[in-house]
């Protein structure tokens, strides 16, 4: 077959469109995108020389003799269990296999196999269960580093380790981007090598020098891409605001405002005084009050006579800043109204129109706010709230609404917390405003782990809570958001507790897979408090504001990352009431714990960042999506310190000789650099 990097993936013999579909969601189309996609770990299949020396809950594999036969026993309906011993010299395992009665038949008594699994327990106890199994010399294992990829439904280990194994060949074709003065300088493999080894290591070393090459590639394009974004920042023109009197607005408030937020709402005013567009992102943990800021921008545009626009992630939060925003701005004439998708077609049709016609002041919503048709008469300032759930495109069609009005400003939110030391070079070109001073009256979230074994207790507090007048969120993990299997997960478990655990307590699930209204009703019963338990998925976790929630249940938590798992707990602690936050986990991984109990150990969301960066393995997809950057797919930038600051150095060499990469020896380089940008190039722009 003539392969080369373009040659797509629905021209490989057994890939159907269903096949190819699956992998289009992995985003593989062509053999370039699978050459690309990298590992998320390896496993070492290479053989343990005995039992004895193998240790316990790690990978391992070993060969061993079955001494005592296997034998299938049902245990209750659905349920196999088939279970054999065998031994070396050093040691015996029990073997157990779940639903797989016909391993009975493949593993014969008196003969030898290699076994691969995590061993548990010790001495006699010493088990295995559902291990992968091969023959003696069936020689499948060879090697010994089998790369782990990133999978999707439809698309199994083998799947594409086989594709990606007849890809292979393409990898000659890729170009070499690094020019050979950096290959030589920082001592970095070539491509082609790199490419294969990343897939199929010779061993762990060329592994190594494999992955040195590709994060070091990674992040040179990081460095590029930033470097010349900043040098391009278009200073474009927008609204200059004159009237910057906000001693009516603050009058009006419930509360003084923090010194935090003062200067933040400073900082903003200065920026729309002048006749650039405002390009500022707002950065403050969960519950340190940046609504507050944006209603001040809103206020300011609205005495200038422009309109403002705030985008929020859900249609949850998306309702929730309307009913903050009217609160905190209606008694100043301002009108504020709502556009998501949930809406009639006569309802969005109505504030379009109110909207063209000037009579809206503080449009909020969802995306629906960039769909066609939506047109502002005077748009001043577009505000975006936890900014790394939107994409590129979406928050560049907002700000395009600005018409004639030229430009509008930008002030983007988020409660991503940037440890300080990235913070300058990621955000270089955009603004920074800081909230770092919680409002004042806030207990800390007390946080416990707690494992299966205390569940009826768990559910004694949750009761006491209850009684107490106060009300819990518990969080099931989601496999996907919107997947069904979220939606059976959470509606399951909400059943099962108002049935059997609370049938004296109201109840309610949310999730979502629920529409609009369903979701909007269950939150409005949830902020009159009239649920006491609300069990949900993720859907709740930006942004929605319940002071009289003060226990936040996390179900499985060491499925969630850490950082999510610190917005979740900060929908609790809103109030002055103490407030707790539950881990439940029956993880017994040391990673896993560490995270929990970092998590547990401190409330400062920057601390928190930093640690999930630190303890992030390779390759994590979801490493870099947060902080708006571009996704990085092997480097890691808490990780990978050094040769981040390596180049960078290198960037700098790069650019004084090429400021704009337009020599044609580095136009490989920069095809990279824009590819890697693709996403998020106007974001920073
Ligand atoms: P976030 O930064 O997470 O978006 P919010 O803007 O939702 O935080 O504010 C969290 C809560 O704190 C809200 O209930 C809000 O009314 C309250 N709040 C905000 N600023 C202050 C303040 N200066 N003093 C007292 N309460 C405040
Ligand atoms: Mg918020």
């Amino acid at each position: 077959m003539g392969m080369g990097l373009h040659t797509k993936l629905d021209t490989f013999p057994g890939i159907g469109p269903a096949r190819a579909r699956a992998l289009g969601k992995l985003g593989l189309y062509t053999v370039e995108d699978l050459l690309s996609y990298f590992p998320r770990n390896y496993e070492d299949r290479s053989l343990r020389p005995d039992i004895l020396s193998a240790g316990e809950d790690e990978l391992v594999c070993f060969r061993a003799l079955v001494t005592e036969g296997f034998r299938t026993s049902r245990i209750r309906q659905g349920m196999e269990l088939t279970r054999g011993k065998v031994a070396d010299d050093t040691a015996q395992v029990i073997i157990t296999f779940f639903n797989q009665p016909y391993m009975a038949g493949q593993l014969r008594y008196g003969e030898e196999y290699i076994f691969c699994g995590r061993l548990q327990g010790q001495g006699p106890r010493r088990q295995l269960t559902n291990p992968y199994v091969e023959p003696l010399g069936a020689g499948r294992l060879a090697g010994g580093i089998i790369p782990v990829y990133p999978l999707t439904a439809g698309v199994s280990q083998t799947l594409l380790g086989g594709l990606i194994r007849r890809a292979l060949p393409g990898a000659e074709e890729i170009p070499e981007v690094l020019p050979p003065e950096i290959l030589g300088r920082y001592q970095l493999a070539q491509a082609e090598f790199s490419y294969r080894n990343i897939h199929f290591p010779e061993s762990w070393e060329a592994l190594a020098l494999a992955r040195h090459r590709l994060i070091f590639e990674e992040l040179l394009c990081l460095s590029l891409g930033l470097a010349l974004l900043r040098s391009r920042r278009s200073r474009g023109k927008a609204p200059a605001f004159h009237a910057l009197d906000l001693t009516t607005f603050s009058k009006g408030l419930p509360f003084q405002l923090t010194g935090a937020q003062s200067r933040a709402v400073e900082e903003l005013a200065g920026d729309l005084a002048r006749g650039e567009p405002m390009n500022r992102l707002l950065q403050g943990d969960v519950g340190s009050g940046k609504t507050v800021v944006a209603a001040a921008g809103a206020y300011l545009a609205f005495q200038n006579g422009f309109q403002s626009a705030l985008m929020a992630p859900t249609e949850l939060l998306a309702r929730q800043h309307l009913i903050t925003m009217e609160g905190l701005l209606a008694s100043n004439g301002l009108r504020v109204d709502l556009l998501v998708g949930s809406m009639t077609v006569v309802e969005k049709r109505r504030v379009r129109e109110r909207l063209a016609a000037g009579e809206i002041d503080l449009l909020v919503g969802t995306h629906a706010l960039v769909s066609q048709g939506v047109e502002f008469s005077r748009l001043g300032l577009v505000i975006t709230d936890e900014q790394h759930r939107f994409g590129v495109r979406q928050r560049a069609a907002l700000s395009a609404k600005g018409g004639e009005m030229g430009t509008p400003h930008v002030l983007v939110m988020s409660a991503t917390p940037i440890p300080r030391t990235l913070a300058l070079m990621i955000y270089g070109e955009l603004d920074l405003s800081v909230l770092d001073e919680l409002p004042p009256g806030r207990t800390p979230v007390a946080t416990y782990i707690m494992g299966e074994d205390k569940r009826q207790r768990l559910y004694r507090f949750i009761r006491k809570q209850a009684q107490a007048g106060r009300q819990t969120y518990i969080v099931c993990p989601t496999v996907e958001e919107g997947d069904l299997l979220e939606l059976k997960a959470a509606e399951e478990y909400g059943r099962d507790l108002q049935e059997n655990v609370f049938p004296d307590l109201q109840t309610a699930v949310l999730h979502g897979r629920m529409k609009g209204r369903e979701k909007e009703a269950v939150m409005a019963a949830f902020l009159r408090g009239e649920i006491a338990v609300l069990v949900s998925t993720t859907v709740i976790e930006v942004g929605v504001d319940v002071p009289n929630a003060t226990l936040m249940v996390i179900e499985n938590a060491e499925r969630f990352g850490l950082s999510q798992l610190h917005q979740l707990r900060g929908r609790v602690g809103r109030g002055s009431e103490a407030s707790y936050c539950i881990l439940v986990t029956e993880s017994k991984g040391e990673t896993a714990r560490e995270r929990l109990r970092a998590l547990a150990a401190t409330n400062d969301g920057f601390l928190i960042a930093e640690e999930d960066l630190r303890l992030r393995g390779p390759g994590d997809f979801f490493g870099s999506r947060q902080h708006g950057l571009p996704q990085l797919q092997i480097a890691s930038l808490a990780g990978d310190m050094r040769v981040l600051s390596q180049a960078q150095e290198a960037a700098k060499v790069l650019l004084e000789e090429d400021p704009i990469l337009e020599a044609p020896r580095h136009s490989p380089l920069r095809d990279k650099v824009w590819h890697l940008f693709e996403e998020s190039r106007d974001s920073f722009s």
